[in-house]
């Protein structure tokens, strides 16, 4: 749970250090604001990836599962400034799958904590591998960072992708190359994504 008195002092010292009067009609409200929405944008630092991928379901044949243009908003943990996009993520059941849902879950559980991208990319595919046990898993993150296109070096429209492959997508290339036909070279980069 988050501590809603720290932050609510933290903005306020925040909102000084920048020269701003804190008892302004507008700012009055702010610290009180920000900290409930900390508390829902940080809620996966309470949150266990096993809780959702617990509950599986037994499959005869071991087909390729994917789950693309996952949307999620996560916030970058050295400028503490959003990135958000898109996750892909596909993986080879040995006997069992789980809920499509759960693997959108998987992905909130991640994104709801202060994060960067390469690292929220391997700890999806791991969750993934250690919970359904699956002869390989596949994930692929494709976002926009803020603080990459609103100040530094200012690229808007700039994607960052990351890929972390386990068991046979990591492999075998002919499972890779799978995901990525039916990921589909020109849906890659979504097109509402852009602003
Ligand atoms: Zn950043």
């Amino acid at each position: 749970m988050v501590d809603q008195r720290k932050i609510e002092e933290a903005v306020r010292l925040l909102l000084e250090g920048i020269g701003e009067d804190v008892n302004r009609e507008g700012l009055r409200e702010t610290p009180d604001r920000i900290a409930r929405m900390y508390g829902e944008i940080f809620a996966g630092m309470d949150e266990n990836a096993g809780e959702h991928l617990a509950k599986t379901f037994a499959v005869e044949s071991n087909e390729i599962v994917l789950v693309k243009n996952i949307t999620f908003y996560s916030i970058c943990e050295h400028h503490l400034m959003p990135f958000y996009g898109k996750a892909h993520i596909a993986y080879l059941p040995d006997g069992k799958v789980v809920g499509l849902s759960k693997l959108a879950r998987t992905v909130e559980v991640y994104a709801r904590r202060p994060q960067i991208q390469e690292q929220m990319t391997s700890q999806i595919v791991e969750a993934v591998m250690e919970h359904l046990k699956p002869q390989g898993a596949i994930v692929m993150l494709e976002a926009e960072h803020l603080c990459m296109t609103m100040r530094g070096v200012e690229k808007p429209g700039s994607r960052t992708m990351t890929l972390a492959s386990r068991g046979c997508f990591q492999e075998e290339p002919k499972w890779q190359d799978l995901f990525f036909r039916m990921l589909g070279e020109d849906k890659v980069f979504n097109q509402d994504l852009a602003m």
